[in-house]
This record gives structure tokens, C-alpha cells and sequence, in this order.
């Protein structure tokens, strides 16, 4: 069943660290998106399949009005099949949620809330270049479940500048405190061409070392479990049966559409993202091709992307999956690379499974790098 992503690529300041297709400074276009992302839905080649998620990410959702949101909802169930148990995730921003709106939200079937609070350290967010503090990302999150959003999540990101494992500790056990049963925690990674690269390299700032971001990673991990959440994906936490449901179709190679600027889309065999340019879009959604080239999947990508992508699950790969979509096992392609990666420790395979290994999750990237052929 398709997965439906919804992209708002409008913040109200860009954070140091993003390179993230969003904008500020660029709100005029706000009134004309709108009515251009319905367009885009209405004319989807896909319309009439089932969708069994949503999920309406950013920049920042909630920049939008709540009605905006509703009509895009509305759009969406127009056009597509949407089961009546879809997960419909929104992702928001402290400073732009309210109990008013999170209302809002639950009435137009929104079940599923994600929110960018980041950090519980006030110096941090500031350095970050978050417009909001921790006791508004607390508020806002509280607001959500008063107002009957139950399957709430946060993120958080570690190996910041000047961050210790103890800072991180302590953001953890402020995340424990609240009615969240979900969280993505993410190590920085510092992207070309943003301010905290610019920065890094005039020697502004100073990055933690290695082994001291893989500790913190560790701690998060151990910590984690001790209040009640398990590890599903490489910087994914989830209690009981709350793991993403949108995020694990990319993980595991289902399809899904992505609307608006710059959303990429996977139908199964070939792989597109959006025009990046925001009036350009907003002139020719509906009426013209808002697609860039279309990458058709070959044999040898899809086994590749995969691996990759089911990797990142703490559940792996499943062997017998591998087979019948690919019509062979995992051996005959990867054999020497699965062999290798577990004699140095980093991934474990049984009968029915490969997976990363306690160690393995600290090298995610070496260890995907060596199943892109
Ligand atoms: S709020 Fe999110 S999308 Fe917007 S600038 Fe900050 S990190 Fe990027």
C-alpha cells in the first residue's frame, strides 16, 4: 500500500545546521502553495490507490494554518483511498503549536504528531539557532496530548559542540518525563554549505571527538531501554507498537508519493524528486510536470538500495525476503561483504537474517558503504 508525503518547505529561521529543502524569509508564497500542492494531489497519476500513511513534513508544517492542513487532508482522502486506521503523522515546531491548533489537527484525523524540539538545553537551542526553549518545546508537546494526539514523537540531536555525554543524559531523562513513545535521536552531521560548516572551518566551534559522540550514542541507547523504548532503527526509538509506520516504508522498500517541492517518490521501479523551486511549482502544479528525471531501479541499484535501506532497521535484512524479491540469496550477491563486515564485529548473520550488531550500529555508514557496489 502507497505512503503519502507531504513537503512544507517554509520555516520561520533557517537552523545552523540545515540543509533541508525549507526557507524562510519566504511566507508570500504561502498563499499560492497551498492551492498548488491540492493541484499536485488531485493530479496524481497514482489517484484511486490505497494509502495506509500520511505523513505532512517540513521545514515546518506547522507554519501552515490549520485549515490549510485540513484542506490538504481533505485533498489527499479526495484523491487517494485512504484506509480508515492510516497513520497521519504532522511535524511541527514549538513555536508555531498550540493547544488550539493540535485541535484542530485531531479533528481532521491527524493521529500522530512529530516534534523538532532538539535539545533540552536552552544554550544549545540557542546555538542551534532554534527560535524556541526548552519549556516551550515542553509546552507544545504537552498541548498536543491534551488535545488527544497520543502517538507523539520528538527529536533530539548529540555530538554537538561543547555537548557532553552527561548533557546528553539529561536530555533523555527530560524526554522520559513526557508523553512521548517515539523518538528520533540524531548524531549532528555537518553538512556542506551551512553556517555551522562555515563556522567549523574558521575554527568558531569544536566538534566533540569520535569516541566521545560514540559514547554518547551509547549512553542514549542504554538509557533508552531503561525507559521502556527499543532501538528499531539506526536513530529510531519507539515503546511497544509505536514505531513509525511511514518511515519504516522507506526502510523497507514499499512505495510511496511525495508532493510539493523537492519531495522524492518511490513507486517501486523507479525513483523522482520534485522541482526545487518554490513559484515555479507553485505556476505549474496541476497543470504541467512538476517532476524531475525519473531514475528507473535496474537489478543491481535495487539490491543495493535494499540492503541499505533494510539495515538501518535493527531487524536487518530477512533472508528469505531477499530471495523472493530478487529471485537468488543474499550470498550470491553480497557472500564476501556479509562474511567480511562480521569478522570485523559489525554485523551478525544467522539463518534467517543479517543485521547490524551492537558495534555496527556506531558505523552505519562504513557498513551501507560496503553494499553499494
Ligand atoms: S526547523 Fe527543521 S527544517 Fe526548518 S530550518 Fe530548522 S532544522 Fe531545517
Amino acid at each position: 500500500m502507497l505512503g503519502l508525503y507531504v513537503h512544507i518547505p517554509f520555516c520561520r529561521h533557517k537552523c545552523l545546521y540545515c540543509d533541508f529543502p525549507s526557507y524562510s524569509g519566504l511566507e508570500r508564497y504561502l498563499e499560492g502553495y497551498v492551492p498548488a500542492l491540492c493541484r499536485d494531489i488531485a493530479a496524481s497519476p497514482y489517484a484511486g490507490q490505497k494509502a495506509d500513511t500520511i505523513y505532512i513534513g517540513g521545514g515546518t508544517p506547522s507554519i501552515l494554518s490549520a485549515k490549510d492542513v485540513g484542506d490538504i487532508l481533505l485533498q489527499l482522502r479526495q484523491t487517494f483511498e485512504v484506509t480508515a486506521d492510516a497513520e497521519i503523522t504532522i511535524e511541527a515546531n514549538p513555536e508555531s503549536l498550540d493547544g488550539e491548533k493540535a485541535a484542530a489537527y485531531v479533528s481532521y484525523g491527524i493521529n500522530r504528531l512529530s516534534l523538532g524540539i532538539q535539545s533540552f538545553s536552552d544554550r544549545m537551542l540557542s546555538f542551534l539557532g532554534r527560535i524556541h526553549t526548552a519549556k516551550e518545546g515542553e509546552r507544545a508537546l504537552r498541548a498536543a496530548w491534551d488535545a488527544g494526539i497520543h502517538n507523539l514523537s520528538l527529536d533530539l540531536m548529540y555530538g554537538l559542540p561543547g555537548q557532553t555525554v552527561s548533557d546528553v543524559m539529561e536530555d533523555v531523562q527530560r524526554l522520559g518525563d513526557l508523553p512521548v513513545d517515539h523518538a528520533s535521536i540524531y548524531s549532528l552531521i555537518v553538512e556542506d554549505g551551512t553556517p555551522l560548516k562555515h563556522g567549523l572551518s574558521k575554527g568558531l566551534w569544536t566538534l566533540p571527538e569520535d569516541e566521545a559522540v560514540e559514547a554518547m550514542g551509547q549512553a542514549i541507547h542504554d538509557q533508552m531501554h531503561g525507559l521502556g523504548f527499543h532501538h528499531y532503527e539506526i536513530s529510531s526509538y519507539a515503546k511497544g507498537p509505536f514505531e513509525s509506520k511511514h518511515n519504516s516504508k522507506y526502510w523497507t522498500y514499499e512505495p510511496y508519493i511525495g508532493f510539493g517541492v523537492s519531495a522524492h517518490s518511490f513507486d517501486g521501479t523507479a525513483r523522482w524528486a520534485n522541482m526545487a523551486n518554490i513559484p515555479r511549482y507553485i505556476q505549474k502544479a496541476g497543470r504541467d510536470s512538476v517532476e524531475g528525471e525519473r531514475v528507473l531501479i535496474d537489478d543491481k541499484r535495487a539490491v543495493e538500495d535494499y540492503c541499505f535501506l533494510a539495515l538501518r532497521r535493527r531487524v536487518g535484512i530477512d533472508k528469505g525476503d531477499y530471495a523472493r524479491r530478487f529471485g537468488r540469496p543474499i550470498e550470491a550477491d553480497f557472500g564476501s561483504v556479509i562474511d567480511g563486515l562480521a569478522a570485523q564485529g559489525l554485523l551478525e548473520a544467522t539463518k534467517e537474517r543479517v543485521r547490524l550488531s551492537d558495534k555496527g550500529l556506531s558505523y552505519g555508514n562504513y557498513v551501507f558503504g560496503k553494499f553499494i557496489r
